[in-house]
């Protein structure tokens, strides 16, 4: 079976959707997900700083991300036809390691923890595909990437892209296909 590592934020975590609704709560700001098109939280508020990162310290932040919409039943299907990893860039966060791997645990139980994959430098990682929204690790890795829509990267056009789970499922599933004809 051919292998793809499988981004967390962005991809199969909806940290972003997660952070601007705990940051819009607690600071009582109302910023709209519709306003971070091209950019980051932080380059849209940049004077809340402090607060935007401090959910980075917090255990319970990364404990109670959203899931994306169907990557879990996805995965589940994918895994049938694709070894699959989770390569999360998680030394970026060090003090997200435990929740991120309570969180995989308790939401993608049908995948083995043996491929759960906290990492830094993605480049090290070697699959057939790699499924993340971060262009700059796409750049990195030496298979074929895709690049899964994110507000922050809806203006990039060099690889191919999928703007969610059902549409990466399609993808995926016609590269069988190809690859068998
Ligand atoms: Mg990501």
């Amino acid at each position: 079976m051919k292998r793809i590592a499988i981004d967390m934020d962005e991809v199969i975590a909806d940290t972003l959707a997660t952070h601007v609704e705990w940051y819009n709560r607690d600071y009582k700001d109302e910023l709209c997900i519709g306003e971070l098109e091209g950019r980051s939280l932080l380059e849209a508020r940049p004077e809340a700083q402090v607060a935007i990162e401090s959910y980075y310290e917090r255990e319970d932040f990364f404990r109670n991300i959203k899931v994306m919409e169907h990557s879990q039943e996805v995965l589940r299907e994918l895994s049938e036809h694709y070894e699959i990893f989770i390569t999360t860039a998680a030394m970026e966060v060090p003090a997200s390691f435990h929740a991120k791997y309570e969180w995989l645990l308790e939401h993608f139980d049908f995948l083995d923890e043996m491929n759960f994959v906290f990492c830094g430098d993605k480049s090290i990682i070697r699959a057939d595909y790699m499924v993340d929204d971060n262009i700059r690790q796409l750049r990195a890795f030496k298979g074929k990437g895709v690049l899964f829509s994110a507000p922050r990267n809806v203006y990039e056009t060099e690889f191919v892209r999928v703007n969610n789970w059902l549409e990466a499922k399609e993808w995926f599933m016609a590269e069988l296909e190809e690859a068998r004809q």
